[in-house]
């Protein structure tokens, strides 16, 4: 029983005051301290980590120097850097044509279908010994509604009055009207 009431005397005389002066150093530890300064962060400059391409948009980011925070950004779509056109199938007056251009950087290829020229007819006459006509200054064709017969009525019924064909003549004659006329037979 010494024992115990030694140690219960022990506890009192060491252990509390111990305690005390613990919980005392505590408060003092406790005292307001300055607050830390917030992290700013200091990025690196932009690093592009997926390149764009003409029609995928890429990505790039940086990072904090100081800690493992980073940022991305998109980077957009480049959009195709096509060549100038050049005609691949060139359009007649009764056909249509192509043209093609491609992207210089990926190589995509773009067609477009190039419109019908359609006839150009002349003002001049093409003539042959019975009839004269309009033609087509690119490819000769025949306009159909402006063919007819000859109107021998000048210089005493040999000359054509509308293509100016004279038929005494049988060499190559000039219309009037400033065409090339060309005899045909
Ligand atoms: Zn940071
Ligand atoms: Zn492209
Ligand atoms: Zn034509
Ligand atoms: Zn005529």
């Amino acid at each position: 029983m010494k024992r115990i009431k030694l140690f219960a005397l022990l506890l009192c005389a060491f252990i509390i005051p111990t305690i005390m002066l613990m919980a005392g150093c505590n408060k003092t530890k406790t005292k307001p301290q300055p607050e830390p300064e917030p992290h700013v962060h200091v990025f690196s400059a932009w690093q592009q980590s997926v390149p764009a391409s003409c029609t995928e948009t890429g990505l790039m980011r940086r990072d904090c120097v100081d800690c493992d925070y980073f940022e991305t950004s998109t980077i957009a779509a480049l959009g195709h850097n096509f060549e100038d056109w050049h005609e691949t199938t060139h359009p007649t007056c009764t056909t249509g044509g192509e043209q093609q251009r491609s992207c210089l950087r990926c190589g995509e290829l773009e067609k477009e279908t190039l419109q019908k020229l359609g006839h150009d007819f002349s003002d001049g006459w093409k003539f042959s010994k019975t009839e004269h006509y309009h033609y087509c200054i690119r490819c000769g064709t025949k306009a159909d509604d402006s063919k007819a017969m000859h109107n021998f009525s000048l210089n005493e019924g040999n000359e054509c009055s509308v293509c100016g064909y004279d038929r005494r003549s049988d060499v190559l004659t000039f219309a009037k009207t400033g065409g090339g006329g060309l005899l045909f037979c």
